[in-house]
């Protein structure tokens, strides 16, 4: 018996990749696809590149691990002095992982810290529903997304739950669109009230709802409301920007958008483009202090790795240098229109929403009462096949509340993306929407 991959493909002929450059990905047989999800919205600089390469050889080749504990690394303090300016976090210290679960997992561990250097003994994290915010144990307590944490919920944490800004399955629809931040705002403050003000450390959420609910950006009132009620009631803001970090909404953060000074702030993904597994949780300087000063017992084999962080300054200098930000908001503006000129008249597209290089389209079964397809229907995964076949690849997730139901098309291409390229994703899609919807099992 020979070793094999335990993969979630298993038993499909997939094809295999032999390379990549910019938004294009090449398979071994020299087929051409044309990247519109940077995998699972992670590649931002693009596929690749030979700077990002050199930088991780250079760095291995001089020294690729050493223990945290035992020694600095130039490439850590470099990387944290040009990350820091750039974060939506007043003094920040960043504290360097392997990915948005193991951040996520910190950064909870920091909330709780946190409140007990203090003499408070709060453990709820409080989520949204239908959101997404990792696959451990942590990550899955604070998550909303019922189908993934059902078959776990003996082992999931101290948690609960708030509604999310979900402007085309408004939970307050007679607050709509105007006033809907103060209700949910409204919501959290009861649901901190219903839990015991005293025992809630956190809110976590993602600024702009990313592949879970697919790209559904707030209100303009939302995030100030959400913020007032946390500080009311000392309760630490988690921005979950894993997703939504370095640049995929046309800022170089999706607190940017608002002016949000969250207390910590997650990312991974964009961070390193995909070069590397990283994933960063970042502190303000009050928590960062007070847990310091109290003793913060945490770490992982490969955190404060100094070849990620190699990977992580060589992504961040492209982005600076080669103005993606400014790139994602303008591509991002031409893929919005171009998604709705092509699709708002389809009979079974819901919604189309985005900000920056993050868009969904929300298929449903019926645009006046908003019914999803059923589930067995795979409508998304189904478009999201076809659309492969015309060289465009896309990523697909469900939403609908829960996050268990429903059809998202997810966009997040790197912010390479030229003009022409928005265009050739937007009739892929197009096309593929319209040939999978025509044919519908009875
Ligand atoms: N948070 C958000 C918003 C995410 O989208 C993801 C992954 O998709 C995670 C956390 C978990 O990150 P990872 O898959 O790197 O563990």
């Amino acid at each position: 018996m020979t070793g094999a991959v335990f993969s979630r493909a298993a038993g499909r002929d997939l094809p295999v990749v032999a390379g990549g450059r910019g938004t294009e990905l090449f398979d071994t047989s020299g087929r051409r696809y044309l990247d519109a999800a940077g995998g699972a919205i992670v590649v931002g600089i693009g596929h690749g590149s030979a700077e990002v390469a050199d930088a991780i050889a250079t760095q291995a080749r001089e020294v690729a691990y050493v223990h945290g504990s035992a020694f600095k690394s130039t490439a850590l303090e470099g990387y944290a002095e040009m990350l820091g300016p750039l974060l939506p976090v007043d003094d920040p210290y960043i504290y360097p992982v392997s990915g948005g679960s193991e951040a996520v997992e910190t950064a909870l561990k920091l909330a709780r810290a946190y409140h007990l250097a203090r003499g408070e003994d709060r453990s709820v994290v409080i989520g949204r529903t239908g959101a997404y915010h990792g696959n451990t144990r942590g990550a899955l307590s604070v998550s909303g997304r019922d189908g993934l944490r059902a078959p776990y919920l003996p082992w999931l944490g101290t948690a609960a739950h708030t509604t999310s800004p979900y402007e085309y399955r408004c939970p307050f629809p007679d607050s709509h669109p105007y006033g809907c931040g103060a209700r949910h705002a409204q919501a959290l403050e009861q649901e901190i009230v219903a839990q015991g003000p005293h025992n809630v450390a956190a809110f976590i959420a993602e600024p702009i709802a990313g592949a879970a609910l697919g790209a559904c950006v707030p209100p303009d009132d939302y995030w100030p409301a959400m913020t007032a009620v946390c500080r009311r009631y000392g309760v630490l803001v988690i921005a979950d920007e894993v997703m939504t970090g370095f640049g995929r909404t046309g800022r170089w953060f999706g607190c940017d958008h608002w002016g949000v000074r969250p207390d910590l702030l997650v990312a991974a993904k964009g961070a390193a483009s995909g070069y590397w597994p990283l994933g960063l949780a970042v502190t303000s300087g009050e928590v960062h202090d007070t847990v310091q000063r109290a003793g913060f017992v945490h770490g992982f084999t490969y955190s404060h790795h100094a070849v990620g962080a190699a990977a992580g300054l060589a992504v961040l200098k492209i982005l600076s240098r080669d103005g993606l930000v400014d790139a994602s908001a303008r591509r991002g503006e031409q893929l919005g229109a171009e998604l709705r000129a092509e699709l708002a008249d389809h009979p079974h597209v819901g919604d189309i929403r985005g900000r920056g290089l993050l868009w969904a389209v929300e298929l449903v079964a019926d645009r006046e009462t908003k019914v999803p397809f059923a589930r067995n229907e795979r409508m998304a995964e189904r478009i999201a096949a076809a659309a492969k076949d015309r060289g465009v690849l896309l990523y697909h997730s469900t939403g609908c509340a829960n996050g268990s139901e429903g059809d998202l098309l997810v966009f997040g291409p790197p912010l390479v993306i030229s003009p022409a390229e928005v265009t050739e994703v937007v009739t892929g899609t197009a096309a593929a929407i319209r040939e999978v919807s025509r044919v519908r099992p009875s």
